[in-house]
């Protein structure tokens, strides 16, 4: 039996060893070219905490006796962890311990269940990494060979100017789903600061930068492995953003340094460039490979497609803005006369007949990692999300109107006072939230064929990314320095029909990190770490990293071309050639080393994400959808032989890495990658011995007292004549605003629904973009949800469209920023509607309901006081703002709500039904 599992990136044991940095670098040794953190959730539990503390103060003691350090950490590691002593390196010869998926128990059956054995160093072949890691003693041993400095691919600077400059244009429209989450920001810890210094990460001054991100969890996760938040614009480690990334930023990356996106990704997470792709693909390769999506047209320019469409076989439609997320601006129709022409939407066929747990329709949410486009390395994370419906699904037509029933969303259905989450990690099939492998388990004891059903999800995925990969591929050359620079997390939609065929319905840019329960963060907090000990951050000092960058620096300014030189190609072409037969370290040039050397290592670390792409029959499936000679995934029927080419030096990269990962003869056949394996590890449930703790939304502690004595203040002031600017007085509505959408949610009786209504029915229309106001006439469930859906959406593009007006300075006459901003802190929703009504009724205008400011801003007669208003019908919402938009006419959800007769179920917990699946 193996020692204790260091190896096991999630398990257990407050006896993780803190000071051995061993424990926390692998492929290589600090400072080799290879060398990358790692990360674990382990210590993300305060357990473990307590034990960092102990072993900080034990090795203090130990520095006061003038003991030399590597002893130290020697008589350390036997008083914490006897058990736990081996290296990464070493316990990843241990290989990884398979559950027979027959003993897997019925879905529901928690307590004896199978778990999956998620080794961070999964199994491999010893002899490949030690030779790997031999070869990669940067700083130890001298390479044997010439492969040298060779990790910096160097980029043509010539052709920077082609981009159009889309990617940093279009952050805005991108379709994440995780910069407007619904979670709090929080700041890092002390507790979590403390655990971190300890840390290899700490001591190398590893840094990272967010940038428009929710940021919670992956600070906390950041902050305990010792990496620092910076603010630079360019001295960072790892980048993470939540929206696309700048041109000039990805250019100018250096060979240490990671960002979570490739550039020109928008071709894969704008629903309607996605369309466009698999589309073209549908045209090039055959509908019978690529019939992946629902049919889908793009409005208003493909009205009369859609409308010959719908003759031939009538709706329901679902149309859905081209670049939005989360449910919003979502609506169905029957038909195509029901659908605004004045925004560009893309209205997909509408499949009726969804897989259902328990008669609610369901979808799913998995996790797709792509660490590079050439060659293509797709993996997917073992475990992703089951969103349910809250109300029980129906076929009949009349139902359309309502989201609770048709959309899956969580950010939806969270208002339905029906909802269901599950309050403990380990209840995988509870709610409204379950698990992908709870899932197949579910699916498995009803008979279902979940072996074909994942495949299918994966064929699904990896010609998603086919479709889209040339652009991408393009944009690489182009903008990115270094080979390892990108990777990216993909959020893939999948909604599964009853017959079990999966259809991709759209591709998240930044899938959400928020966490709204103790399953969210479990999947969640194993996702990201894995991630990023996958991916790689490498292990250098700031030392180390001016060694790299000058290298790399030199390389780029000798060769303006991201061109291999003669040598190389010659090499290659001689490759090339040999496509078939299994290769020899010899026979490959010095890129294509470093390519095999980085997706081995990359394997060794991989945790839970499986690797789809590529696989023992990659070649024999999808080697047809790939250039004979350069292996990049073609798109366009005028490329082979034209432009792309011209950028594309005669590399079969995808060739080369499946030729000598999987081909007979070839010293590293990875045979434990196959789909037997894949499929059990699917099905198995997530294991962590030690429990993540939930990171509960952290609302600031409110003082009412000091709320109540700066509003007397703020009143006194607006009294003498001082105003709110308009970004102050849209600040307060704001709040205000949260404060009513909180209320309707936690207690519908008292919240104002109609008046909710009426208000965004009048200024709906003038945010960006509009929220379309669905009129609801009847009291049920459904509705309150559905109100609280429209004024969340409203108020995030609200929210959004108040950055535009943020005072830069103090001016005469105004609230001081600083003493405004504390009022905001402790205001409570009766401080904020006392200012904001004198506010108004002292200059007798909202500036706060326009997009202007100033004189054009309609008066107001004055606002009745009196608690908990709405702020009194807003004016009886001053007639003339000019704002107002009847949607009612185009709105599905319009004509069958009076019909509505919903029938809200609870999901039952355990019992299961066959007749939802057959
Ligand atoms: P968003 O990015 O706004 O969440 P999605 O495309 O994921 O948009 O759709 C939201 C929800 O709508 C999904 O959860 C799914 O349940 C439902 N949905 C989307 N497209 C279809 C479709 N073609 N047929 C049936 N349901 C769909």
């Amino acid at each position: 039996m193996p020692a204790s599992s260091l190896c096991d990136a999630h398990n257990t044991s407050a006896e993780i060893n803190y000071i051995n940095q061993d424990d926390w670098v692998t492929s290589g040794k600090i400072g080799s070219r290879d060398a990358v953190l790692v990360f674990r959730t382990n210590i993300l539990n305060p357990k473990t905490r307590k034990t960092l503390k102990e072993a900080k103060s034990i090795q203090m003691d130990l520095q006061d006796q003038e003991i030399k350090s590597t002893s130290s950490n020697m008589i350390l590691k036997q008083t914490l962890s006897p058990t736990v002593s081996k290296s990464p390196l070493s316990n990843a010869a241990l290989g990884k311990t398979y559950v027979s998926v027959e003993k897997l128990p019925i879905c529901g059956d928690q307590q004896n269940q199978h778990k999956k054995t998620r080794n961070l160093f999964s199994s491999c072949d010893t002899s490949v990494l030690s030779d790997a890691n031999e070869k990669t003693q940067y700083n130890e041993k001298k390479p044997k060979t010439k492969q040298k400095e060779n990790d910096s691919v160097v980029e043509s600077e010539s052709d920077l100017n082609k981009e159009s400059g889309y990617d940093s244009v279009t952050t805005s429209q991108s379709n994440t789903d995780s910069n407007t989450s619904e979670e709090d920001q929080e700041v890092s810890s002390e507790e979590d600061n403390d655990c971190g210094v300890n840390m290899p990460a700490h001591h190398l001054q590893i840094t990272y930068k967010f940038i428009q991100t929710e940021t919670k969890l992956l600070r906390k996760i950041f902050n305990v492995h010792g990496l620092t938040e910076v603010q630079s614009e360019t001295d960072f480690n790892l980048l993470w953003t939540g929206v696309h990334m700048k041109l000039d930023t990805l250019r100018n990356l250096a060979l240490y340094q990671r960002v979570n996106h490739f550039p020109r990704s928008y071709e894969l997470t704008r629903k309607d460039r996605l369309y466009k792709n698999i589309e073209r693909m549908q045209h090039l390769r055959g509908m019978k490979h690529f019939d992946i999506v629902p049919q889908s047209f793009i409005l208003p320019l493909e009205s009369k497609d859609l409308l010959f469409a719908h003759n031939k076989q009538r709706g329901p439609w679902i149309v859905k803005p081209a670049a939005s997320s989360r449910g919003r601006g979502i609506f169905i129709v029957n038909s195509p006369d029901q659908i605004p022409q004045d925004e560009q939407v893309l209205v997909s066929k509408y499949i009726v007949d969804p897989l259902c747990i328990d008669g609610h329709k369901c979808d799913l949410r998995v996790y797709v990692l792509v660490t590079s486009f050439d060659p293509l390395i797709i993996y997917l994370y073992e475990e992703g999300i089951v969103r349910l419906a809250t109300v029980r699904y129906d076929r009949n037509t009349d139902n359309l109107w309502n989201p609770c029933m048709h959309l899956c969303n969580y950010s939806i259905n969270k208002y339905h006072s029906d909802y269901i989450r599950s309050s403990d990690a380990q209840e995988e099939d509870v709610g409204h939230k379950w698990t992908l492998s709870a899932l197949l388990r579910h699916l498995k004891l009803q008979g279902c064929d979940t072996h074909l059903l994942m495949l299918n999800i994966e064929d699904l995925i990896i010609k998603a990314v086919l479709a889209c990969a040339q652009t991408i591929i393009s944009a690489c050359r182009m903008f990115v320095p270094n080979a390892n620079n990108c990777f990216e997390l993909y959020g893939f939609d999948i909604l599964i029909d009853n017959t079990l065929k999966p259809w991709l319905l759209e591709v998240n840019l930044s899938p959400s990190m928020g966490v709204d329960s103790p399953l969210d963060t479990k999947v969640k907090a194993c996702l990201v770490t894995d991630l990023l000990t996958c991916v790689g951050i490498p292990a250098f000092s700031p030392e180390m990293r001016s060694l790299y960058t000058n290298k790399s620096a030199r390389r780029r300014s000798s060769s303006c071309q991201r061109q291999v030189d003669a040598t190389e190609t010659s090499t290659t072409l001689r490759s090339t050639k040999s496509k078939k037969k299994p290769f020899g370290l010899i026979n490959l040039t010095q890129e294509e080393q470093r390519i095999l050397r980085s997706a081995r290592l990359q394997y060794t670390r991989r945790g839970g994400f499986v690797r789809i792409f590529p696989t023992d029959d990659t070649m024999q499936r999808y080697g047809h959808f790939l250039d004979s000679a350069n292996g990049i995934p073609l798109s366009t029927p005028n490329v082979q032989g034209q432009t792309f080419q011209a950028l594309v030096t005669q590399h079969n990269y995808n060739q080369m890495l499946y030729s000598n990962l999987f081909c007979q003869g070839s010293r590293y056949i990875q045979d434990d990658n196959s789909q037997e394996n894949r499929i059990k590890q699917y099905e198995r449930a997530l294991e962590t011995d030690s429990e993540i703790p939930f990171l509960k939304k952290q609302t600031v502690e409110k003082c009412e007292e000091e709320g109540r004595r700066l509003r007397k203040q703020l009143l006194k002031k607006i009294g003498s004549g001082s105003t709110l600017t308009h970004f102050q007085a849209r600040q307060t509505f704001s709040l205000y605003l949260e404060s009513v959408l909180r209320r309707l949610t936690q207690d519908p009786k008292d919240s104002h629904e109609k008046i909710i209504l009426k208000f965004l029915n009048k200024y709906g229309g003038g945010v960006k973009p509009p929220v379309l106001f669905r009129n609801t006439q009847n009291i049920s469930k459904a509705r309150s949800a559905m109100v609280a859906k429209l004024l969340g959406d409203f108020l995030e593009n609200y929210k959004r469209d108040t950055e535009a007006y943020v005072d830069s300075f103090d001016h005469f006459g105004m609230i001081p920023t600083s003493a405004y901003s504390l009022f905001l802190v402790h205001a409570q929703e009766s401080d904020l509607e006392a200012v904001l009504t004198h506010h108004t009724n002292i200059t007798g205008i909202m500036p706060f309901l326009y997009n202007r400011c100033g004189l054009s801003v309609p008066s107001t007669p004055p606002i009745p006081s009196g608690l908990y208003g709405f702020l009194r019908a807003l004016p009886a919402m001053v007639s003339n703002s000019g704002v107002s938009r009847d949607v009612s006419k185009y709105d599905g959800y319009f004509k069958s709500y009076d019909k509505n007769c919903e029938n809200v179920r609870d999901i039952s917990l355990r019992s299961r039904s066959t007749k939802d699946i057959k």
